[in-house]
């Protein structure tokens, strides 16, 4: 059974993640502050954490500062402040996914899923459907060639090599114009949606880039 770490410290919203996660056949436990979770993260890692933002004693950034440098372990965020998700997902603290508060059990719990899914069992993943060569800056989508632009290759590119990880929209904008004052994300979702009319056109019926709302994109392979 996967140990699932709820590191929150309201009491009411910790024991319905806990039944929810329990009943989804997860082995949860639950601490109330930060420091007590990430000392038993460090000692006996945990397959996922869920770890609230605003905590007493040692915030959840600080806790998921310590995280990374120390070790791997999937980390999904809860927060009630969306205007800090580009920084929860940014390079510098790296939190594998987020969920904002208010949320429903359920959707947490499909999360973790989703999250345990991609980072666990890459060995058992099937084969991608989409190949990427940077050096050729080719790409090819169940073997057809798309004919990608610079701009759309380095989204894809970045994208696709962490499936179902979300870029926010700064993050994707400092990759495909890391020096340009005059780019803004009204440039940038058109070279999305051109992207993904690329990718509907080669291969249909799959929505290959998720938008998620407020924050940016995803790449989703199946
Ligand atoms: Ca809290």
């Amino acid at each position: 059974m996967k140990t699932i770490f709820v590191v929150e410290d309201e009491h009411d919203i910790a024991s319905v993640l806990v039944d929810y996660l329990r009943a989804a056949g997860f082995e949860p436990r639950h601490f109330a502050d930060g420091e007590a979770a990430l000392q038993a993260a460090l000692t006996a890692p945990p397959a996922l954490l869920l770890l609230d933002l605003m905590l007493p004693g040692r915030s959840g950034l600080e806790v998921l500062r310590e995280i990374r440098q120390r070790s791997g372990v999937p980390v999904v965020m809860l927060t009630a402040r969306v205007d800090e998700v580009d920084r929860l997902l940014g390079l510098e603290l790296g939190a594998d996914d987020y969920i904002c508060k208010p949320f429903s059990p359920r959707e947490v719990v499909a999360r973790v899923k989703a999250v345990l899914r991609r980072m666990g069992d890459e060995g058992a993943a099937p084969p991608s459907r989409l190949q990427v060569e940077e050096a050729s800056r080719s790409a090819l989508l169940d073997g057809h060639r798309l004919h990608l632009t610079p701009k759309e290759f380095a989204l894809l590119a970045t994208m696709s090599a962490r499936p179902g990880r979300i870029y926010s929209r700064a993050q994707l904008l400092e990759l495909v114009y890391p020096d340009a004052l005059e780019a803004n994300e009204r440039t940038l979702d058109s070279h999305i949606k051109n992207l993904r009319r690329k990718l509907a056109t080669a291969v249909p019926g799959h929505d290959w880039i998720r938008s998620v709302y407020g924050v940016g994109f995803s790449f989703e392979p199946h």
